[in-house]
């Protein structure tokens, strides 16, 4: 295992903006609890549900919230949405020499693995999922659910809109299940690594299954992480809309790191093969540096579907 390169940027102080502070998220859950009485214990004890829709955003741009939540004293449950399949990722893994060179943990850079490289990539789907699992133990969340949707948001338009109606299905027995819970997304409609390319589809399905959920009104307490900020924008640009920054205190960045180092870990012995460092290295690694996670509130002018 090898510590993620550290980039030599200049950390900026927060700019001035409006946001949601801790102070008032946390408010809103002393709120509650005052007015349901004697049910305030199971009103404070609602978990915060945290939507990953891959292997590996929860540990990028989740991973401080979730310890910030769990600090509250709030149970969190962490979903895995997609099952996360990946031919890029075994094309990658099957090749000697390594596209990342020295960066690469595995062993004299070299792997072969012969991992399926067509749908459904079964090697990396397991891979990726052991080091989600490793992820979440890292960061003690309370439950890990598995969703295990085939991610078909790169398919046809119909396919797309299959997939967000699976996730709202799925989000709507949770709901069901923990009425009270808040609901934790990624921001679809901003995650893109190249602000001048579309937003990533799976993503954006997540962010879709929200916006109709809320708009339907089954949806109340609902939130969203921009996770692909650390690799489409620098430093002192990644704040940028965000309703809330969240800064994450040391004890916190630890965890993170350690969730982090899930997906840069070569251990065969436990499935363990550095598939989220070969997927995104860039990713990874500004996370792995900049202690912040920037939240969102659904914007007025959300527009749902996969875009162009
Ligand atoms: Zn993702
Ligand atoms: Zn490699």
């Amino acid at each position: 295992m090898t510590v993620p390169q550290h980039h030599g940027t200049v950390p900026t102080g927060p700019s001035r903006r409006s946001v949601l502070t801790a102070a008032g998220l946390t408010a809103a859950g002393v709120a509650l609890q005052g007015s349901w009485g004697a049910t305030s214990a199971a009103a404070a004890a609602a978990p915060a549900i945290f939507y990953s829709p891959h292997q590996d955003d929860e540990a990028i741009g989740m991973a401080g919230s979730i310890l910030e939540h769990k600090a509250a004293g709030r149970p969190v449950y962490l979903v895995l949405v997609s099952r996360g399949e990946n031919g890029g990722i075994a094309e990658y893994l099957n090749r000697t020499p390594c596209v990342l060179g020295s960066k690469c943990s595995a062993p004299g850079h070299r792997h072969e693995l012969g991992w399926q490289e067509t749908w459904p990539t079964p090697e990396v789907v397991s891979a990726r999922t052991s080091e989600f699992n490793a992820s979440a133990k890292a960061l003690g969340v309370d439950k890990v659910i598995n969703f295990k949707l085939s991610d078909t948001a790169y398919g046809t338009e119909s396919e797309y809109e299959a997939f967000v109606k699976k996730i709202m299905s799925k989000v709507r027995g949770l709901i069901q299940q923990y009425p009270k819970a808040s609901h934790k997304f990624a921001a679809g409609w901003l995650d893109t690594t190249n602000p001048s390319q579309p937003t990533n589809a799976t993503h954006k399905a997540c962010s879709d299954a929200a916006y109709w959920l809320h708009d339907n009104g089954e949806l109340k307490d609902v939130r969203f992480n921009h996770i692909y900020t650390y690799e489409a924008f620098s430093r002192s640009q990644r704040d940028r809309g965000a309703d809330y920054v969240l800064n994450i205190p040391s004890a916190h960045m630890k965890k993170k790191r350690a969730a982090i180092l899930s997906y840069n870990t070569w251990d065969p012995n436990r499935n363990l093969y550095t598939t989220g460092y070969h997927s995104v290295p860039t990713m990874l690694e500004e996370a792995y540096s900049d202690p912040r996670e920037f939240v969102y509130a659904l914007p007025s002018d959300y527009t749902p579907g996969r875009g162009k």
